[in-house]
């Protein structure tokens, strides 16, 4: 039987044949615009959208038909900044000694699961131990579920800087790590951190630019890389078209990462008009993670659940991001949605929309934050970030209307990612 039928699949003609889906969408979301229309038609083929028709348009009986004539449809969403290996724990801190890599790859498979389920199809990892690139392919390859990953691997840092991965621990464990464990000191490292980053395959390059909440060192703030040093990371990323991601929530290194040309600015507390003017002179993007803000200022209320160098920077650096947000939405600053996942429960990436309207920032907005904003400053937005013919099959929709009530961005109820229905 096996061989009469491995006979007929050879001698078949060869049919192209897809299956397109066509979905009915009750409100549909154009981000480009800015505006919602009611009753729209998309038809999927394969990965792409090959058409936005007006009406419910009637599928032929070789489509598949989706209903979301009762929910809102937009495009699926995107987070600037996650961290896909690790989520918040009073243990985070012991288990730097205790968990192998392994064992870091197996739980990032279920953040990866809980992002995509939250409508986010795509994010940018900003920072782990490698596993999001391999993360990344593994979910390319269909492997596992999870979003549209573009990587970091391991942040680039100074000598005790933030993303230096040996602070606090005991002398004789602290060694000396280098360009290629993302630690330099001098152009030369820089380039060779760059350089290293690129061999391994990553998508962007994030830097600790200031001192940070989480990183057992005293400072939140200070600046971390000298001039020559920033200059010489952007200058190396640019030529394999790398985009430089700025962690920084100090003033003076903000100032520095800006001028020397970085593309975003992540978290940017102690933002100063100054910054604000620069970064809009500049075009750099603030991704601002008020949801992180808020999270590490509730933990560092429970005893313990930080140590004690951490405890003192979540509470004061935590409370400000909302109304830094708030200040650069009003002078103008471009803004792309980032939430730092991870430092919060993964799959509640939404908060971070209810905090932008709350802020200031029209729903509108927040969700063009998240999409075709996120998109520019990813560098996919000819392919992703909206719903148009063309573009790749990322869709998703929510019940009620996010315009009139944001909270419905955490009530997703479909999600595709290339043409895919995964939820
Ligand atoms: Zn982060």
């Amino acid at each position: 039987m096996r061989l009469i039928a491995l006979l007929l699949i050879c001698i078949a003609p060869v049919v192209v044949f897809s299956q397109r889906t066509v979905i009915h969408c009750g409100k549909l979301i154009d981000v480009e615009k800015g505006t919602v229309l009611n009753k729209q038609t998309i038809v999927v083929d394969g990965t792409k959208i090959v058409s936005v028709e007006n009406g419910f348009t009637k599928p032929l009986s070789t489509d598949k038909l989706i209903d979301l004539s009762d929910k809102t449809v937009m495009p699926g969403l995107m987070d600037s900044h996650v961290h896909l290996e690790s989520e918040t724990s009073p243990n985070n801190y012991s288990q730097r000694f205790t968990r192998n890599v392994a064992d870091i790859a197996f739980t990032s498979t279920i953040y990866a699961r809980e992002t995509l389920k939250a409508g986010f199809t795509s994010v940018r990892d900003l920072g782990g131990n490698g596993v999001n690139t391999s993360l990344r392919d593994a979910i390319n390859s269909k492997v596992i579920v999870g979003p549209r990953v573009y990587s970091a691997g391991k942040s680039i840092a100074t000598t005790g800087g933030h993303a230096d991965p040996t602070n606090g621990v005991r002398k004789d464990l602290m060694g000396d790590p280098g360009p290629e464990a993302g630690v330099i000191n001098g152009i030369s490292d820089a380039r060779k951190a760059v350089r290293q980053r690129y061999k391994e395959g990553v998508d962007v390059i994030k830097i600790t630019a200031s001192g940070g909440v989480l990183s057992v060192a005293k400072s939140g703030e200070n600046p971390q890389f000298m001039e020559d040093e920033l200059e010489e990371i952007i200058k190396t990323a640019n030529d394999y078209g790398l985009k430089v991601a700025a962690h920084c929530h100090g003033t003076e290194a903000m100032l520095r990462a800006v001028r020397a040309g970085v593309h975003s600015i992540e978290h940017g507390t102690y933002m100063t008009p100054e910054v604000m003017d620069l970064m809009k002179q500049k075009g750099t993007y603030y991704v601002p993670t008020i949801t992180a803000g808020k999270s590490v200022a509730d933990s560092s209320k429970i005893p313990n659940y930080y140590p004690p160098l951490v405890q003192p920077k979540a509470a004061t650096i935590g409370p400000k991001i909302q109304s830094t947000f708030a200040a650069a939405y009003k002078a103008g600053v471009k803004i792309a949605f980032g939430t730092d996942a991870g430092v919060y429960k993964h799959g509640k990436n939404w908060l971070e929309f209810v905090y932008m309207v709350e802020a200031g920032m029209p729903a509108m907005e927040a969700i063009q934050s998240a999409t075709i904003e996120a998109a520019k400053l990813i560098g996919n937005w000819e392919e992703l970030g909206s719903i148009k013919t063309g573009k790749i099959a990322d869709i998703i929709a929510v019940d009620g209307d996010p315009i009139k009530d944001i909270q419905s961005m955490g009530k997703v109820k479909f999600v595709m990612k290339a043409g895919v229905q995964y939820f």
